[in-house]
């Protein structure tokens, strides 16, 4: 087997504001052929997520922060090309976290996960809804926001990859569905595509008038993705005990220098007046549960009862700049960076 080079995009340099590329640096290395108990892995697909921007903050967060000179973190699958580990073969379909890099070789074939194939599901669907991005709507909306039939489910960010599936799975559980997103494209397709009852451009709308028409009995749930002034608008009109998965809030990310945490809602005070219960949660608490999560999305995804779209961009080397795509609001569905072809 040639020798294999590898590119990475290696973070130097702390991001103030929105991630620019002098952030990063694109470095080069060779990797030799795997020696006993190693397994090259070809990237494929590379996971572009709003978390990218914590990681690369030396902020308190949930994991440590991406050191400077480190490879930048990102989730990844992948395709086994040379292994001297009884555990993979080449052409093994692989997940993990090796980053943003265009080739990995692990030790013992650690943090590699092998996919089952499962004839007629596309491999971006395992970066997507059948994914870490499904089971962070899956257990945000059923476990701590409990939706009941005939409930109102208010989502931000409601077209991106988490928001689009919370809607879904509020429909499944007879709710009714209404999505907040940018654009008036996205609304039309969540309400056309989706099935959400409503969806509210929040850029051009009137918050208040359009929240109170899209959600005639109040806001049973509000599962948050981004903070800011949709927040205060949708604090204005939940009903008493309300539920809040605290998934996500964007709106901040940019802010975030190590020092500068998130401002509250402007009127906190309803959280009190109408005893809503918020609960912050990152996915990985709930990695025992993902067999659970996965059985029960994967029936609905075979029964075509959940729809999912990737927002392809290709070449590794245009990561830096794609993942600005997710805070200019730009994507649609699941963002991915396409590394090099599926097999
Ligand atoms: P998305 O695919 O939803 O992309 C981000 C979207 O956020 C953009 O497309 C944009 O859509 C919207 N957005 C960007 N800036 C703002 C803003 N200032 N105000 C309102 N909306 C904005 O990404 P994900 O689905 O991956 O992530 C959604 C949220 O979920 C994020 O907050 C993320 O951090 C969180 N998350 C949390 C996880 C957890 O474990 N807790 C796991 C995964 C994600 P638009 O056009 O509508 O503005």
């Amino acid at each position: 087997m040639a020798e294999t080079i590898s590119g990475a995009w290696v973070l130097q340099r702390r991001p103030s504001g929105r991630i620019s590329k002098d952030d990063y640096k694109w470095v080069e290395r060779r990797l030799p052929e795997p020696a006993a108990g190693q397994v090259l892995v070809r990237t494929i697909y590379l996971s572009l997520d709003p978390t990218n921007r914590i990681w690369a903050s030396d902020m308190v967060q949930y994991m440590p922060p991406v050191e400077l000179g480190e490879v930048m973190r990102g989730g990844t699958l992948g395709v086994v090309e040379a292994s001297a580990h009884d555990g993979f073969s080449p052409g093994d379909i692989v997940q993990g976290m090796w980053g943003w890099q265009s080739h990995h070789l692990a030790e013992q074939g650690e943090g590699l996960t092998k996919l089952p194939s499962l004839p007629g599901v596309p491999l971006d669907a395992f970066m997507s809804v059948l994914g870490a991005t499904g089971m962070t709507a899956y257990f945000g909306l059923l476990d701590i926001g409990k939706p009941q039939p005939g409930e109102t489910v208010v989502v931000s960010a409601a077209a991106g990859a988490v928001g689009s599936i919370v809607g879904q799975i509020a429909k499944i559980k007879g709710c009714r569905a209404v999505g907040l997103a940018g654009s008036d494209d996205k609304c039309e397709h969540l309400t056309r595509d989706l099935g959400f009852d409503a969806a509210i451009n929040y850029k051009t709308a009137d918050l208040d008038a359009a929240l109170r028409e899209a959600c005639p009995d109040g806001i049973d749930v509000y599962f948050e993705n981004t903070g800011g002034p949709i927040t205060d608008a949708v604090l204005k009109q939940v009903n008493l005990e309300a539920r809040m998965p605290l998934c996500g809030l964007i709106s901040h990310y940019n802010e975030f220098d190590g020092t500068n945490g998130v401002r509250g809602p402007n009127n906190y005070e309803q959280v009190l007046m109408k005893r809503v219960l918020i609960k912050g949660y990152i996915i990985i608490d709930y990695l025992d549960r993902f067999a659970e999560g996965m059985a029960e999305m994967g029936q609905w995804f075979a029964e075509g009862k959940l729809h999912y779209r990737t927002d392809i961009v290709d070449g590794l080397e245009n990561a830096v700049d794609a993942v600005n795509r997710l805070f200019d609001g730009a994507n649609t569905g699941k963002l991915l960076v396409r590394c090099s072809p599926e097999p």
